[in-house]
């Protein structure tokens, strides 16, 4: 008893989803004594595709991310509907006993837990499973109301800096201290990281000419087409007003612009409702292993202030402005940096 009360003071404290997932893993082993277990996500934006975030115990021959058999796909969608623990049926010739548990409620990320025992799990150990369950259910509904913005269901400015530190740092949830993220950066292993402000054109004009209700709805389809633009490794912000901002994950220079031009394309060439045309002015630049959240904004601020300066409906890279000589390159303090 009062282990399971001292995971639950851990996962209390967590506020990364991925981290509530390590959590929710041990807290199961522990409780069940399983033969192996795993949980599964999906996101909209990926076409509801599964993927395997943590696992725990003997896989055998059977990869811990293998996928589910492709018609028991939508009974991971059943068990989110369902919202309680769902026993799955035992193919001929198998013993195992495979139990599902949602540990979100329906929402653009979900999350399920396929928990593998030898025999069916006791009433009474269902019974705090079932209670765990709604725990993480409450858990996740209250990440998700603190970290995203209202109107758009996009993460909010709020919840920027954190993501950015563990971005810039390459952490993910089974990283332990920033230090060993810097250590990857140092030895080039890890993955780069852009940041990329979007501002739509004028957007005053939009709610002058169609009001503030048609503005809103504005606001709502640029995130739906950045929630489907972009990939969903990618975290995507609304910072206030109608400016947005996408933390990138991408290899090099030439996938980031890449990726910045088709959102501003895709942008130009929707029909919205009523106003019809709207166009974006994108800056993005590459994280530094030394940029603070705020360093990084500024480079890309100054790009999106240069595509406004010049025409709008442009997607800038800093690096390339500054190389160009069209900005002035600043240094981490604000100051102008001399070669
Ligand atoms: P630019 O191309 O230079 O970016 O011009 P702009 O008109 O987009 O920029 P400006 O910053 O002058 O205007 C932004 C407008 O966004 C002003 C404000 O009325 C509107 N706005 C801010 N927040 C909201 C909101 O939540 N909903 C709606 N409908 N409008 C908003
Ligand atoms: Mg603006
Ligand atoms: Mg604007």
């Amino acid at each position: 008893m009062s282990h399971l009360v001292e995971h639950m003071a851990q996962l209390a404290g967590q506020r990364d989803p991925a981290a509530l997932d390590s959590c929710f893993v041990d807290l199961f082993a522990e409780l069940l004594a399983p033969l192996r277990l795993r949980v599964l996500r999906s996101h909209a934006a990926e076409q509801r595709k599964w993927y395997v975030t943590r696992h725990h115990g003997q896989f055998d021959q059977l990869a811990p991310d293998a996928p589910l058999a492709a018609e028991e796909e939508p009974l991971l969608l059943r068990c989110i509907t369902l919202g309680e623990p769902m026993l799955l049926p035992v193919p001929a010739q198998q013993s195992d006993i495979r139990t599902l548990v949602p540990l979100t409620g329906d929402s653009d990320e979900i999350a399920v837990v396929e928990i593998t025992t030898s025999t069916v799990i006791s009433r009474e150990l269902l019974r705090t499973v079932n209670a765990i369950q709604r725990f993480s259910m409450h858990l996740h509904a209250l990440l998700d109301e603190n970290e995203r913005d209202s109107l758009t269901r996009l993460l909010n400015r709020k919840s920027f800096d954190e993501t950015f530190v563990r971005a810039a740092l390459n952490l993910d949830a089974s990283s332990t201290s920033a230090a060993e993220g810097l250590e990857r950066r140092r030895q080039g292993t890890e993955g780069s990281h852009w940041l990329g402000v979007i501002d739509i054109d004028h957007f005053k004009r939009v709610n002058d000419v169609h009001g503030h209700l048609i503005g809103d709805e504005v606001l709502i389809l640029v995130a739906q087409l950045m929630k489907s633009t972009f990939r969903a490794s990618d975290r995507l912000y609304r910072f206030g007003g109608e400016e947005f901002v996408v933390l990138l994950r991408c290899n090099d220079a030439h996938g980031a612009e890449t990726a910045f031009e088709r959102f501003r394309h895709t942008v130009e060439k929707t029909p919205f409702p009523r106003v019809e045309h709207l166009t974006v002015s994108i800056g993005f630049t590459a994280i530094d292993a030394s940029d603070t959240p705020g360093s990084a904004f500024e480079r890309a601020d100054q790009s999106v202030y240069h595509a406004k300066e010049n025409g709008r409906n442009l997607a800038l890279s800093y690096e390339t402005l500054t190389a160009c000589g069209l900005l002035e390159a600043k240094n981490q303090d604000g100051g102008v940096e001399f070669f």
